[in-house]
Formats: C-alpha cells, structure tokens, sequence
C-alpha cells in the first residue's frame, strides 16, 4: 500500500486543530516510530520502513492534545485489519449500550440511526434486530463489506461536513449519531463535528465514547498514543469542541473501556435537554485538577521517562541473568512501547497472539516474530512481558498455567509490576 505523507515542515509552528492557535508545547515526545498497525511479512524486514515523528503537542489556548497529521487517514483506514467482532467483550458493551440509548431516547422503528466509523456492524447489529432503522458509515472497504453482509446499510465513505450536507439534500437526517473511538482518529476535527451538527435532527443526539486523557495521564498511559490517533481529549476540551459547533453537552458518564474512557451527550444548543449535574461536576474537576494549565501537561514527559528507565533496567537485569523473556500480544498500543523503549529480539524472543492473521509476521519497527499462543508452552519462558496491560485479567487467568514451569508475567503500564500466577487466589 502506498502511504500518503503530509510534510508539515513548512509551518514554523503546527497550528491547533480545534482553535488554530499555535502548538508550541510539547506533551510528550516518544520519538519516531513506525505506523503501529503496520505488521510486516518476512520478505519485508529486510526493506526500508517509514517512521513517523511521534511527538505529541499540547495547545496553550485550547489545551487540546494532538499529534500532527503525518499520514493520510486514506492510508490507515481505507483498509483496515481490525475488526470490532472479534472481540466478544466489545460486542457486550455494544449491545449494552444499544438495550440503554433505546429506552433513553425512546427510539422506535421511525427513529433514523447513524453511526459514524461502524467497523463491520457490530453496534447496529442490535438495533436493526429491535426494527430501528440503523446505518452506518465506514471509510474501510473489506469491514463495510462484512457490515453489508449482516445487511446492515453501510456508506463507505470518510464522515464530514461534505456528506453531511449532502445527505441532508437528499432528506436524510439523525436522531442517534453514535462516534465510538472514532473522534481521536478524524484529522479535521472542525470539519468532523461540524458534519455531526448539519446532519442532526433539531432534537436529536449525539453520543461520543473516546477515551479520557485523564486515565492516560494519571495511569500513564502513554502507549495509547500512535499516529492513527491524532486527539487525545479531556472533558474540558469536549465542551469547547461542542460549543464551538453549536452543540452543547448535557450529559457525561465515565466508562471502564480502554483504560478508562467518557460516553459524553450532545444535542443541538436550543434543544430541550437540560444539562445533567453530571456534566459541571465533571468540568469543575478538570478544572481543579489543573486541566486548564500547561503545567499540568509538560510534566508527564518526566513520567515516561521514568518509565522507560525502570522497564529496561529491569529486563537488562532479567537478561543478565540468563532468563527467557517472551511477549503476549501484538496489539497497537504495545508497538508504541517497544519502539520507544527499543525492546526487540535482543530482549523478547518473539511475541505471541491470538489473532491467526499476525501469525508468521513481525511487529513494525523491532520486528518481533509473531507466534501463536501455543508457541509460549514449546518455549517454556521466564517471564512474559504482557503488552495489551487493558486485557492483562484476562490473559493472565487464560495463561496461568505458566507457572507451572515458573514462569511469571510482567505488566509495564502504569508501572513495572511482576505477577506470580503461583501467588493467585482461586
Ligand atoms: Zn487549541
């Protein structure tokens, strides 16, 4: 695939893409990196590979956190490899969601859905089953097509203020617009947000799940950030973005996915929903925790760095003393920490991970073999170093059979920690 580059090279400053203030501050600076999905085939690690600046800029004005376009979404997400069906603890959340926002909103089979980023269905699957009528708009053409076979109507397009005003002509409108994990990944955010308030109903809303830069700061989650995600949001920001579109928040609910995510509800600014005590308790602690203070942003360079200190001299220790370190995963978010911290084989001898289309590819960047989880019981490691830390329950309780041979897990987020399986309870 060809990758569209942006060179940004030309503005002495990047501009802010909420406020376009200049970005003079940095957040954190993770150095260059390859793009984090882009696993490689055997014939390709002895090949060039394009790394990309990974340095995160904070707004002085806006206090919005963003990475520079590098990359044209076209790149990364006209055809994708994640598919959200995979994950069956997704598809819970989804249909949870789903049962909550009908009864909420009263939605009903005159009701128009639309979710913007609707991977391959696994959101309107549910409402299409209760008789709403739901479609969805997806940019990747091999997972609409999966959604179209669900027959779930899917347009297979980028969501802007273009579309917007082009399915307005043609006297479509929302009640519901749904954007999971989808408002960090839209490079004009302007032009994203502004389509969301064209194409809704007058009392329709809008629910946006992204997660909170709160928990990335506080669990120093700094692994989260790769170049597909060019935002990363605090309440306080939201609101801004809302207000600056003529849209208001009026509800806000904190959410255990991803580390720690918000579900925020928006509506036109004149529409009849009363903002929810919710929603000023949640301003008023940014606030007063320093979410409006640039302080509060330049410092969590120092965390990382840390970080990264720590998890090295500890797998040096490890590796002088002879011991066998393997990964689990080979997630996106583990890319990020492998380059940055360059871990590769000379720490792990390979990785391992339950998706069979990795199988027989390497990561990008320190090009780690990618195994299947069978591969950890033939090798019998010491350690292993447990990449996807959101998931880290789960497969620890699905892998505990490791210490039978000794073997322990080591989780780096949010900080150096050994587990035992041996030391666990029932
Ligand atoms: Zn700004």
């Amino acid at each position: 695939m060809e990758l569209k580059t942006i060179n940004n090279s030309a503005l002495r400053h990047p501009q802010c893409r909420l406020c376009n203030a200049p970005l003079t501050a940095t957040f954190v600076d993770l150095g260059m990196s390859p793009l984090c999905e882009s696993v490689l085939r055997a014939d390709q690690i002895d090949q060039m590979e394009p790394f990309f600046p990974l340095r995160v800029l904070v707004c002085s004005n806006c206090f919005l956190v963003q990475l520079q376009e590098y990359v044209k979404p076209e790149s990364i997400f006209t055809e994708y490899d994640y598919f959200s069906s995979y994950s069956t603890s997704w598809v819970e959340h989804a249909r949870q969601y789903c049962k909550m926002i009908v009864a909420k909103l009263n939605l009903d089979r005159n009701s128009q859905v639309y979710e913007i980023a609707s991977n391959d269905g696994y959101l309107l699957q549910h409402f299409i089953r209760l008789g709403i009528p739901a479609t969805g708009v997806e940019p990747a053409i091999n997972v609409a097509a999966a959604a179209r076979e669900k027959s779930i109507p899917t347009i297979v397009e980028f969501f802007g203020m273009d579309l917007a005003r082009r399915l307005v002509s043609e006297g479509k409108r929302a009640d519901l617009i749904i954007g999971n994990n989808v408002l960090a990944q839209a490079p004009d955010l302007n032009d994203f947000v502004g389509g969301m308030a064209i194409f809704l109903q007058p009392e329709g809303v809008i629910t946006l799940e992204f997660p909170h830069l709160e928990c990335l700061i506080d669990q120093n989650q700094f692994d989260t950030i790769y170049h597909e995600h060019f935002s990363y949001f605090s309440f306080v920001t939201i609101d801004r973005l809302a207000k600056q579109h003529g849209l208001k928040v009026f509800d806000v609910e904190r959410l255990n996915t991803h580390g720690g995510s918000l579900r925020a509800y928006l509506c036109h600014a004149d529409a009849p929903y009363a903002p929810s005590p919710a929603v000023g308790a949640l301003l008023a602690h940014e606030r007063q925790s320093g979410f409006e203070d640039i302080a509060t942003y330049t410092k969590f360079s120092a965390k990382v760095h840390h970080t990264k200190r720590r998890l090295l001299s500890f797998l040096i220790e490890l590796k002088e003393k002879g011991a066998k370190v393997c990964g689990y995963g080979a997630p996106g978010k583990g890319n990020t920490l492998l380059n940055y911290c360059a871990i590769g084989t000379d720490f792990l001898d390979f990785t391992v991970d339950r998706n069979p289309y990795k199988h027989g590819l390497y990561t990008p960047g320190m090009h780690i073999p990618i195994r299947p989880v069978s591969a950890v019981d033939d090798a019998r490691p010491d350690y292993l170093l447990v990449l996807p830390w959101n998931l880290k329950q789960e497969i620890i309780e699905q892998m505990r059979h490791v210490g039978d041979w000794g073997c322990k897990f080591i989780v780096a987020i949010p900080n150096v920690e050994v587990i035992d399986p041996r030391d666990l309870t029932s």
